[in-house]
């Protein structure tokens, strides 16, 4: 008989720390009214539907880690639909009000209508529906645009880092052309997904080169560009603070072309920092996580694909709320047990590494959660 080499797959559960919350003894009803220990509410869910993707953008999953060997999650692993909208239901419960569906890439999970119908029909507390939106890398959107607001999908945010096709193919390391994806933003945005907003990480010396053009390109088109700090999330990268370029660069380029006045927020605890041009143009914003962290008013939990609550995007250890869902206990045991865990959040990473020398992480030697595991 010939041996056959196996590879070792690991266990998905071993993939990262988790813990499986307690049920208190008193299961105290959501209140709608949950704050942590720095004051912030819990407002904004983002659920990761798959850990997959069809690009291998550098600063993400980068394709020598991310390869044909890379184990990624196995079907049985993942939430399904219904254990995601019973989640999501208790999350309202709590506070709730928008719902970001991200990845991987979210379009690549299968009949993700589905789910996007199931989500709209939930309500706030007081009645009102719920923000439903999804971040894409945009190459399947032209196809599917239609079928996702049908559904329900208020918004789309699309992931675009350059206009430039030889830059695009290269970021995304898989030569996919930006056309197919120019063409996904204009579907969208026919179909009503509006307003389209678009994410650049600006990568120093990739594709700063790119910042102008895309501006340049989305003025007077109803879309809103935003402009992120690349960031030292997980530990594949390889991030270097040299090249990050500081938001506040971004603007002086931009002012160098079309003078532009800040705008006040939408609302508390929102990431970018929004502009407008003085010419009617439109907006833009720009996301400084790393050179102005935004911790003080960050009210976003991450639900991972598999189920497991992350209180931060820097966070290395998720609370495993799919043994709760699969361990037969009850909406109001399962609420009961996150509202304390919410309580107990002081998670401020980006603050803390903000105070320390610039290539510095503060997360020490904790295994740090990947991008494309819990979703931006
Ligand atoms: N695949 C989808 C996409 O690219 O839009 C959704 C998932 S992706 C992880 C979500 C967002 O995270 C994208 O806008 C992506 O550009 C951003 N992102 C990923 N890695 C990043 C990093 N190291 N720094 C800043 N943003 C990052
Ligand atoms: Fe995929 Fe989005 Fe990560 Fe790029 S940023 S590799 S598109 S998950
Ligand atoms: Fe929120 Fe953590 Fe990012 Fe701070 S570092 S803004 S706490 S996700």
């Amino acid at each position: 008989m010939t041996d056959i080499p196996r590879k070792i797959i690991p266990l998905a559960d071993l993939r990262y720390a988790s813990r499986i919350p307690a049920i208190p003894a008193n299961l105290l009803a959501p209140t709608g009214l949950l704050s942590d220990t720095l004051g912030r509410p819990l407002r904004d869910l983002r659920i990761s539907v798959t850990d997959r993707c069809n690009f291998r953008c550098n600063y993400c999953m980068p394709s020598e880690i991310f390869d044909k060997d890379y184990a990624f999650l196995p079907q049985s692993s993942l939430l399904s639909f219904e254990e995601i909208t019973r989640l999501a239901k208790i999350f309202v419960a709590h506070g709730v009000e928008k719902i970001r569906l991200t990845g991987g890439e979210p379009l690549l999970r299968k009949h993700l209508e589905v789910l996007i119908g199931m989500l709209a029909r939930l309500q706030t507390p007081q009645g009102k529906p719920l923000d439903i939106t999804l971040t894409t890398n945009g190459s399947l959107l032209a196809r599917k645009a239609q079928s996702l607001k049908d559904a329900g999908l208020k918004r789309v945010t699309v992931s675009l880092d350059a206009l430039d096709d030889a830059i695009f193919r290269g970021m995304n390391d898989v030569d996919f052309p930006v056309a197919n994806v120019l063409k996904g933003i204009d579907v969208a945005h026919q179909a009503g997904l509006a307003p389209v907003k678009i994410n650049m990480v600006v990568k120093r010396g990739t594709n700063d080169s790119q910042i102008l053009l895309l501006a340049r390109h989305f003025r007077h088109s109803g879309a809103v560009l935003r402009f992120i700090e690349y960031m030292d999330v997980g530990a594949t990268n390889g991030w270097r603070m040299d090249e990050v370029m500081p938001s506040s660069q971004v603007i002086e380029r931009l002012q160098a072309e079309f003078p532009l006045a800040a705008i006040d927020p939408n609302y508390s605890g929102e990431t970018a920092e929004r502009w407008r041009y003085l010419d009617g143009g439109g907006e833009i914003g720009v996301i400084s996580s790393v050179t102005q962290a935004f911790c003080g008013e960050c009210n976003r939990a991450r639900l991972s694909t598999e189920g497991k609550l992350f209180l931060c995007l820097f966070a290395s250890q998720g609370h495993d709320l799919r043994a709760l869902l699969r361990g037969n206990f009850a909406d109001d045991q399962i609420a009961a047990a996150i509202g304390p865990i919410w309580q107990a959040r002081s998670d401020r990473y980006s603050e803390i590494r903000a105070a320390l020398p610039p290539d510095a992480s503060a997360a020490g030697s904790a295994k740090r959660i990947e991008m494309s595991y819990i979703g931006g």
